[in-house]
């Protein structure tokens, strides 16, 4: 089978790498597991293994034939062909969904947009990315890794960083690192995550520049509202942190609210 680089093609060989995946997401028999990207089925054919009920969406079509006839004799494989992007994944959803996915650099933002949209269908994800993506994601405030994707994904999900990958565990060989993590949902998400996301979006627009700069347009009474917070205008959207950014639309709110 030629690997596609175009869909960021690296299948998993190492085998004792998928076992600490399947760990990490601490598949039992009777799991309900979306997949995103089974490629050729490595970590596809240890859920099964486990007595897992396993959905997989991939997006090559010449892998179907593969993959139907790998796992032909099992009933709880579901394999569908289509763009994880556009598809709608609440289908896949029962309220105690694991998602389990060794992702294509190019989608990661966007797919875990997706899956914050999904986060009340979840229990948990374990995601692998390449190593810089993860590192975004769990900047800690401060770091200027820091950005729009770490704080909406920490508002949403509980990230632990949990191992890295080297490139020769795949074939082909990236020229990269990988790292897995997993994502517990948060039941204490902010209520109005589409304030939340305008204001962090627009925060991060220009990120050398102070918030101030970036939201005045958006927020003519900024200053005014940062300070009732204790939040510093001045300061750039990386030093924020969640409960900042929480109270910060809170207060943005109350205040339209107010002026009404
Ligand atoms: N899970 C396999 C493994 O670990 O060996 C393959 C991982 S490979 C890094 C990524 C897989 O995602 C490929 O099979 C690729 O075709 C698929 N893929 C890429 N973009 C996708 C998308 N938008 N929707 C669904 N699958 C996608």
């Amino acid at each position: 089978m030629r690997a596609k680089k175009r869909f960021g093609q690296n299948f998993l060989r190492d085998e004792r790498v998928i076992e600490r995946i399947v760990d990490a997401a601490d598949i039992r028999e009777g799991d309900h597991i979306l997949e995103i990207g089974p490629g050729d089925g490595a970590l596809t054919a240890k859920m099964l293994e486990r007595g897992a009920w396993v959905s997989s969406i991939e997006i090559d079509r010449d892998l179907t034939e593969f993959l139907r006839s790998r796992f032909a004799n099992d009933e709880r494989f579901q394999l569908v062909i289509g763009d994880a992007l556009s598809l709608d994944l609440v289908q896949f959803g029962s309220g105690e969904l694991k998602i389990v996915a060794n992702l294509p650099y190019n989608i990661s933002t966007p797919i875990l947009q997706r899956f914050i949209e999904i986060k009340s269908e979840l229990l948990l994800m374990v995601l692998m990315f390449q190593r810089e993506v993860v590192e975004r994601i769990a900047a800690p405030p401060g770091i200027s890794d820091r950005g729009f994707l770490s704080v909406m994904v920490e508002d949403a999900f509980i990230v632990e960083k949990l191992f890295d990958i080297p490139p020769t565990a795949f074939s082909p060989v990236p020229k990269v690192w990988s790292s897995v993590a997993r994502f517990t949902p948060r039941s204490d998400s902010y209520e109005a995550a589409a304030n939340l996301r305008r204001l962090v979006s627009a925060a991060f627009a220009q990120k050398r520049k102070t918030l101030e700069n970036n939201l005045k347009r958006l927020y003519p009474d900024l200053k005014e509202i940062a300070g009732s917070v204790g939040v510093d205008p001045r300061a750039r959207a990386e030093a924020l942190t969640l409960e900042q950014w929480r109270d910060l639309a809170a207060a943005i709110q109350a205040h339209r609210n107010q002026s009404r």
